[in-house]
């Protein structure tokens, strides 16, 4: 670690009341989707004590500065979007090292109960006996869509979200999900890992009778620097998808809250957002 957090008068004010991490316990936590000031201060009270933080690919390693400079990390990355044959393993390990007496920190990325395995781990540490917390973070799904500029409701479009894989265990596009059933019921479908199967997915949402003209959108390295956003249509993003070099990791929108990007992108070109003329609800 190249520097830590200076511990002083503002830390302990910011830390007091907040959870001693325990020799022996495992908590996962959730760090959000990227820029570190999206960390709870329950991860960073995490990052200051564990002797031993077990991350995954999309945890920005900048966020390991908080940690003491002695700690130990491991990276216990999946990458591709393919079944991991090593979970079994990450799980093994942090058991391990739980069982050596150390405080062990799985930092995941957003939250660890949102498509992040989370379960399965806490679960398999239940059945070792080993102590553990679960700290949740701001999954990508919300925290991305807001750094694109794109609410996950707002009151005149959608008064409901659905939050889908598009790919399972298998790495096939997911077969107990009712797509039918998700075009005509979900009114804005915020999707991770969709983009592999990007076409088939707009594919049977136009079939089921969702308009080719209902906004879509794809955001890229969410609330990182390297953030990358395409507003787009049903119709039409897969197209445009396959013709950009946009990589995973990415969300990917339908429903007419895409509209209101050009609006409210505050991070984007327009910085404040700009006054929308047509108004694109009205
Ligand atoms: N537990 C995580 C999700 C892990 S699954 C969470 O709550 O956010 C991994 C998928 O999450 C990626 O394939 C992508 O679809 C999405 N994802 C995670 N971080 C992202 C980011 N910074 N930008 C865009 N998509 C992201």
């Amino acid at each position: 670690m190249s520097h830590s957090v200076n511990p002083g008068p503002f830390a302990d004010l910011l830390f007091a009341g907040l959870p001693d991490f325990e020799p022996g316990h495992v908590w996962l936590v959730g760090a959000g989707p990227g820029d570190r000031g999206l960390m709870t201060l329950h991860a960073v009270n995490a990052l200051r004590q564990a002797d031993v933080i077990v991350y995954d690919a999309l945890i920005d390693e900048d966020s390991l500065a908080f940690a003491k400079p002695d700690v130990e990390t491991e990276f216990a990355g999946k990458r591709g979007g393919r079944p991991s044959p090593k979970q079994n393993d990450i799980t093994l390990r942090l058991i391990e090292l739980a069982k050596q007496g150390k405080r062990v920190l799985r930092l995941k990325g957003g939250d660890p109960f949102i498509f992040g395995r989370g379960g399965e781990e806490a679960l398999a540490l239940v059945a070792a006996d080993v102590p553990f917390r679960v700290v949740p973070g701001i999954t990508a799904g919300i925290g991305g869509l807001c750094y694109a500029g794109i609410p996950a409701t707002h009151r005149d479009i959608n008064q409901s979200v659905t939050f889908l894989t598009g790919h399972d265990q298998t790495g096939s596009m997911p077969t107990a999900l009712d797509w039918d059933a998700i075009a005509k019921g979900s009114q804005v479908i915020v999707m991770y890992m969709a983009m592999k199967h990007l076409e088939s997915i707009t594919e049977k949402l136009l079939k089921a009778g969702r308009p080719e003209d209902q906004g879509a959108a794809i955001v890229c390295n969410a609330t990182t620097a390297r953030q990358q956003v395409l507003i787009s249509t049903l119709g039409k993003i897969a197209q445009e998808a396959r013709e950009s070099d946009l990589q995973p990791p990415a969300l990917v929108v339908i429903g007419d809250v895409v509209k209101l990007h050009d609006g409210l992108d505050w991070l984007g070109v327009h910085q404040a957002g700009k006054k929308l003329n047509p108004d694109p609800l009205g």
